[in-house]
């Protein structure tokens, strides 16, 4: 049986799997997987969502639990998203550092880690220790946008040159809540939130 068939029944008894763990299995690299899985991808047979290669069903297609911001509800499409993991265990994923710290506010009472990525180099930085731009003109995605960077330098330079306030992470933090529970309209401008007037009034 050839390749690409074989990965069609292992993905009918798996439901997804990784072009890595593809690639062990047959022992060839993980380049020689992709092109199979773009032949599949072209016939329809196969998608792709968050790294992993699902059967073309509708029900992986309309399974939207990782790859769209679990705030905002946009598709993550920046290469290094926002990521935080809870108690060292569940990882999550937002759009931006914007819509991250908003997904923080969730978990305020539990053991969390952050990971952003530098704006310039792109080199990972733990979120606590980095430096964010808030509410700059550059609005790479959500509003007031939150863009991160390891030195303090490197910030202040970007802000001279685009505007927002340099600031470390609980008072980025406390900023972004505190403007979006004054804004009840949502950020992002592809999804309208619904409020209850009832809760206005409080
Ligand atoms: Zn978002
Ligand atoms: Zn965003």
């Amino acid at each position: 049986m050839d390749r690409k068939k074989r990965i069609l029944e292992i993905l009918k008894e798996k439901n997804e799997v990784t072009a890595k763990e593809l690639a062990n299995l047959f022992k060839v690299s993980e380049m020689t997987i992709y092109r199979d899985i773009k032949q599949l991808e072209k016939t329809g047979e196969i998608i792709r969502k968050h790294g992993s290669i699902l059967l073309n069903t509708k029900e992986n297609k309309d399974s939207k639990t990782v790859d769209t911001c679990p705030i905002c509800e946009k598709a993550i499409t920046r290469a290094h998203p926002y990521k935080i993991v809870i108690e060292g265990k569940k990882t999550l994923e937002a759009c931006c550092e914007h819509c991250g710290f908003l997904l923080h506010q969730k978990y305020e009472d539990k053991e969390v880690s952050a990971i952003t990525y530098d704006f310039i180099t792109e080199n990972p930085i733990t979120a606590f220790n980095a430096y964010f731009v808030v509410g700059s003109d550059a609005q790479p995605c959500c509003s007031p946008s939150v863009i991160p960077f390891s030195s303090k330098e490197m910030a202040e330079k970007f802000a001279k040159g685009f505007g927002g306030k340099v600031l470390n992470f609980i008072d980025a933090y406390n900023e972004i809540v505190n403007s979006m529970n004054l804004n009840l309209k949502s950020c992002c401008s592809n999804n309208v939130q619904s409020i209850k007037l009832s809760d206005i009034k409080k």
